[in-house]
């Protein structure tokens, strides 16, 4: 059975996109078949993976928008892991979808057309954009689960309650069976206090699940984006691929007690 679960958080720079592309290649390094959806119009997951958007000429926007299947734009990436890509033309999905009746399931439906077509996934995961729009609201009608990265090191959990209410109303309107799978601490500089009482608070304060362990702040995350992989193919034996390989084993224990 195939688990979708959306990374979402309205803020940018919380590391969604790097949770994204460490934790399929977490999975693929397990031997779970993995499918990453670029959503961002930045295309940072998709130039991630090694591959130039402005070399592509079929992205996610053609099957979101246009009707594509998304088997016809589906790439293998060197991680091991399957991608939709992304490129700047995503920018106009927003505007395009929004006077489209059923928006909100184009996603959903495309996935669909995905597992009909026989193509199954142990795991897909929606890298959402920095807002809480049309692809984002439309990520979370398409995924029975939410992680939400955040950044442990300012206030930056200020926008959470605004996720969290987006998530009510997709659940209310478009897909019951939404659940937030968790917090991932990310950027956590465990030496400080702060970044403890960030944490603690947050837990209390939105009642949700924290993802344990935190994803350690580490400059090589930096450098892996230019090389085309992820940190858990550039820097095998770093804390930050260790630490992504660890949650990458308690969602797959999640997903095995379903
Ligand atoms: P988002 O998708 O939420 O905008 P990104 O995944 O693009 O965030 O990350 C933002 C920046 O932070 C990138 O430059 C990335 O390399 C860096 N980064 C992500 N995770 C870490 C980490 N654990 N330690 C240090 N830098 C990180
Ligand atoms: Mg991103």
């Amino acid at each position: 059975m195939t688990t979708t679960l959306a990374v979402a958080n309205q803020k940018g720079g919380v590391a969604k996109t790097t949770t994204v592309a460490s934790l399929g290649a977490a999975l693929a390094e397990l031997g779970h078949r993995v499918l990453l959806v670029d959503l961002d119009p930045q295309a940072c997951l998709t130039f991630s993976l090694g591959i130039d958007p402005e070399d592509l000429e079929l992205s996610v926007h053609h099957v979101l928008t246009k009707g594509l299947a998304p088997g016809e734009v589906i790439i293998e990436t060197d991680d091991g892991v399957d991608l939709l890509p992304a490129t700047i033309e995503l920018a106009r999905a927003e505007a395009d979808l929004l006077t489209r009746t059923g928006r909100e399931h184009v996603i959903k439906g495309a996935l669909e057309d995905l597992a009909e077509s026989g193509v199954v996934y142990d795991w897909v995961l929606l890298d959402c954009p920095p807002s809480l729009g049309v692809l984002t609201v439309a990520a979370l009608t398409a995924a029975e689960g939410v992680l939400v990265p955040l950044q442990c090191e300012t206030l930056s959990h200020r926008g959470v309650g605004q996720l969290l209410d987006t998530v009510h109303d997709v659940r209310r309107f478009t897909n019951r069976g939404l659940v937030v799978w968790g917090v991932l601490p990310t950027l956590y500089d465990g030496r400080t206090n702060h970044a403890r009482t960030v944490l603690e608070n947050i837990s209390e304060a939105y009642d949700l699940d924290v993802i344990e362990p935190p994803i350690p702040k580490t400059i090589k995350f930096a450098e892996a984006p230019a090389t085309g992989r992820s940190i858990l193919a550039t820097n095998r034996r770093s804390k930050g691929a260790l630490a992504y390989r660890e949650v990458a084993e308690n969602l797959v224990r999640r997903a095995d007690a379903k």
